[in-house]
């Protein structure tokens, strides 16, 4: 299926409401039933069915199938947040005595998941270094369920080689899952190199405004249907119709914005690889990141999300830095219009701060709709207060 036909008309059935061409937002909580064998056979069937909308909801389904269809998935769900569908996902296949490996770095709050609530439940995990799969393999325990992987990560954005990963992961029949979200379906489709499982915090670039918090799961329709009928519909973290409706008007320009944040996060980038007062710059798509093979080989772009290590020796010299920066806000999350920027010294004195060992002089940056010269622009100035 193209691109261009998932984006702009998959799953928008304009019979079914006057030939309007934006899909209509069914703010409806249930549907009405003729009969009770209409009613029996719908309960039996409820992921395909529209009963009540803590299920299922027209609006929504609208985009499940957008969704399913761009990371090449049999199906989906759409959950209130990216938080949300790593829950459901990981809670979905684990039960109480089991392994999880997990790379270095994940989310923060999915870290927060696997340390904090799932060891209450006798849950175990190893956080490796998935960069050499072999890390990964020698982590493997009898009782190992789950494989956890983000590549990129969102902050220093190491890889792993999802190939292998899937293939090691099949022969100990562990369930695989990785954190798309740095890559959106636009730049890597993880489950056609054999992973399980795909989830997204669509809060980012698949609705790319900064306007809707989402979260998407994709996998096979087995997968969707048994996560749906357990802890989807017992979490209930729903997306509102309306959210949806909105999501669904983020994503008809996803193509475009992910061109244009690659154009200029590739331009900073460059720039910024060269100037005296960085150290360095972490990008998954520049020739000096240590596994750029790798991410030609399974990623189709780099994104505008990339970290800078300010060449500094004092805090105050980072502070100085973000505090003259005018059109990169601080903010957290990313992937929006907005350029942002999020300093990891902010974090760094807050005792037990899961991040807190990430370098204090590095800066995130996420590009959003603007021009390289516009942003260009004010990193230079930023960077001249440095040392002022
Ligand atoms: C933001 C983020 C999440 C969490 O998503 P929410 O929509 O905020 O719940 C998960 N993974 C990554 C990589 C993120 O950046």
């Amino acid at each position: 299926m193209s691109l261009d036909h998932t984006l702009i008309h998959l799953g928008e059935d304009r019979k079914k409401y006057f030939n309007a061409v934006s899909p209509p937002i069914i703010q409806s909580s249930n549907f009405v039933f003729d009969s009770i064998s209409d009613l029996r056979e719908a309960i039996g069937d409820e992921v395909n069915n529209h009963i009540y909308t803590r299920g299922n909801n027209p609006t929504v389904a609208i985009l499940r199938k957008k969704i399913a269809a761009l990371e090449k998935a049999e199906d989906a769900l759409i959950v209130g947040s990216g938080a949300s569908a790593a829950a459901i996902a990981v809670t979905g296949n684990l039960k109480s005595g089991d392994h999880v490996i997990c790379v270095n770095l994940p989310y923060s709050w999915t870290r927060k998941l696997f340390s904090e609530t799932l060891s209450r439940w006798d849950v175990s995990v190893d956080y490796v270094d998935g960069r050499d799969v072999a890390n990964i393999k020698n982590a493997i325990k009898e009782n190992t369920a789950l494989l956890y992987l983000e590549s990129p990560n969102s902050i220093s954005f190491e890889l792993q080689d999802l190939k292998a990963c899937a293939a090691l992961a099949k022969e100990h029949n562990i369930i695989t899952i990785i954190d798309n979200s740095y890559s959106s379906p636009i730049f890597q489709n993880p489950i056609e190199l054999g992973i399980d499982i795909v989830i997204h915090s669509g809060t980012k670039y698949l609705n790319g405004h900064s306007d809707v918090v989402v979260g998407v799961i994709c996998s096979t329709k087995d997968m969707i249907a048994k996560l749906f009928k357990n802890e989807y519909m017992t979490y209930g973290t729903i997306i509102s119709p309306h959210d949806a409706a909105m999501v669904i008007r983020g994503l008809r320009t996803i193509k475009m914005r992910m061109e244009h944040v690659q154009k200029v996060g590739m331009q900073l980038v460059d720039w910024l690889a060269d100037h005296k007062k960085i150290k360095k710059v972490i990008y998954p798509y520049h020739p000096s990141f240590p596994q750029y093979d790798l991410a030609k080989q399974q990623m189709r772009g780099g994104t505008g999300l990339f970290s800078i290590i300010l060449d500094v020796e004092e805090k105050a010299e980072v502070e100085k830095f973000i505090n003259a920066l005018n059109n990169f806000i601080i903010a957290v999350s990313w992937g929006g219009h907005e350029s942002l920027c999020i300093p990891f010294l902010a974090f760094h004195d807050i005792p037990g701060w899961p991040d807190h060992y990430v370098d204090w002089r590095l800066v995130r940056m996420s590009v959003g709709f603007e021009s390289f010269e516009y942003l260009r622009d004010d990193i230079e100035q930023a960077l001249n207060a440095i040392g002022s």
